[in-house]
């Protein structure tokens, strides 16, 4: 492995490491990618506990042929859909799939995100779409997403499913990560607080405020 490849699959153990203590990986869901070149990128293993995961566990893969070049793990089911973020743009050298608990529950919407925050608005880049529903790890999703990744805009929801989220470094993917959460945390207090008079609605609004 070469020292650029070590420093990636260092960054990607690191960011799993950091996702899964946020909530934002959901057990064993979620993976992320990670560009080492204009050639190749690097992905997490699929189905890996992300605690026990090493640097050498990380797939190294290319970016047009999705062949393994490195890596004792099996590269994610989602290493496709990186490989099509990455290549749609070149200035985003992270792709971050999460299954973070409060914008998932928004994917069962099929609406896009409104983003209200100034600070949001400016690192996402506008209102989050929804991405029609495709099973996960299937070329249709691939597509699905693909066909709505465009400049400037840096994160993507996933029908009945979660995240996709970009920046030119990991840290900025997870920034952008933890503003999306923040705003569906924000979309679902305002839906709920405007049926104040049920219950139920009370029970929700106070789990999202806990
Ligand atoms: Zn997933």
């Amino acid at each position: 492995m070469s020292p650029l490849e070590r420093q990636a699959c260092e960054a990607v153990v690191r960011t799993a490491v950091a996702l899964a203590d946020q909530g934002f990986l959901a057990g064993v869901g979620g993976n992320l990618a990670l560009r080492i070149d204009a050639r190749h990128f690097a992905v997490t293993p699929s189905a890996s506990d992300y605690y026990a995961m090493a640097p050498e566990d990380i797939c190294i893969l290319r970016l047009d042929t999705l062949e393994q070049l490195a890596g004792n793990g099996k590269p994610s089911v989602e290493s496709g859909l990186h490989a099509r973020v990455l290549k749609t743009r070149p200035d985003c050298n992270a792709s971050v799939h999460t299954h973070q608990p409060v914008a998932s529950a928004f994917t069962l919407l099929d609406r896009p995100l409104p983003v209200t925050s100034p600070a949001a608005r400016q690192a996402i880049g506008g209102d989050v779409p929804m991405c029609a529903y495709a099973p996960s790890g299937t070329r249709w999703l691939t597509a699905n997403v693909g066909k709505r990744v465009h400049a400037r805009l840096n994160a993507y929801l996933m029908r009945n499913h979660g995240a996709v989220c970009l920046g030119a470094t990991v840290e900025d993917a997870c920034h952008v990560v933890r503003l999306l959460e923040q705003e569906a945390i924000a979309w679902f207090r305002q839906s709920l607080a405007a049926q104040p008079h049920n219950p139920l609605h009370q029970q929700a609004l106070n789990a999202l405020t806990a």
